[in-house]
């Protein structure tokens, strides 16, 4: 893995501020690899209490929303900021704070029944692999196998794929050791992005997304901002990306945080 041929977000500040040009940012962020250290169990991931902090000062001047794989409700718990704006299950559910009136739930009852009966399908079917871990969302569903034995990794790829191909309403995709099974509707985490920005009429001559994330759905994130907003890839990979800056984890992620919240680099909502 190398670090990928873009500017290194923290040593071209200026040139974010250039491009953020006097509006007001508007974060969108990922969660696990980005604000908290990726974990070998979905459930013991933790955001370090100095990043809540900044993610907190953050929140009193500017809309910051956590875009996440994660189940909306799992997500609230482990941000648990109030303010904050929540896009669970790779945005197909979000939700804005208390009293907002913000909230989307994309997919409907045949997609609901689908991924009931392939939850149901694979904990079946891989409960005598080791280490998987079957996650059921409120509208997606993800099959973690960063704790399965190498050897028993092309088992787990295949009964997915066997019980994804019985399930017409559903796609698989993938990320880091983990598969996912999501609504085949078009919708992804930077339609949610837009979505939300369209939704608290956050317009392109004075809002300026700012989108950051470390895995290959981030990437519909960054393609949905890359010409009016800063998109951020968090960690060394040789895969292609549409980011325009990257960092090199989520310390660093914090680090950036921090400048902004500073006002470093930007200014408030008036
Ligand atoms: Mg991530």
């Amino acid at each position: 893995m190398t670090a990928p041929g873009l500017p290194r977000a923290l040593e071209t500040l200026d040139d974010i501020e250039k491009k953020i040009s006097g509006r007001t940012p508007a974060f969108f962020l990922d969660f696990d690899g980005t604000v908290s250290p990726i974990s070998a169990h979905p459930d013991l991931a933790v955001m370090p209490a100095g990043t809540a902090k900044v993610l907190d000062v953050l929140t009193r001047d500017h809309v910051v929303c956590l875009v996440s794989g994660r189940d909306l409700t799992d997500l609230r718990r482990k941000v648990d900021i109030p303010g904050v704006y929540y896009a669970g299950d790779h945005g197909y559910r979000i939700a804005g704070p208390a009293g907002s009136g913000v909230e989307l739930e994309v997919g409907g009852q045949q997609e609901r029944l689908e991924l009931e009966s392939a939850s149901y399908e694979l904990e079946r079917r891989l409960r005598s692999i080791a280490g998987v871990v079957v996650e059921t969302k409120g509208t997606s569903l993800s099959v973690h196998y960063r704790l399965v034995a190498e050897n028993e990794r092309p088992a787990v790829d295949r009964t997915v794929r066997e019980v994804a191909d019985s399930a017409p309403s559903l796609r698989l995709t993938g990320g880091k050791l983990v598969h996912e099974l999501r609504p085949r509707l078009p919708w992804d985490k930077g339609r949610a992005v837009l979505w939300l920005m369209g939704r608290l009429r956050l317009h392109h001559a004075d809002s300026c997304p700012i989108c950051i994330g470390d895995d290959l759905t981030d990437e519909d994130m960054f393609v949905a901002v890359r010409r009016w907003g800063v998109s951020i890839l968090v960690g060394r990979s040789d895969r292609p990306t549409s980011a325009q800056y990257w960092v090199e984890d989520p310390q660093e992620v914090t680090a950036l945080l921090t400048t902004f919240a500073g006002g470093k680099v930007i200014k408030g909502r008036e």
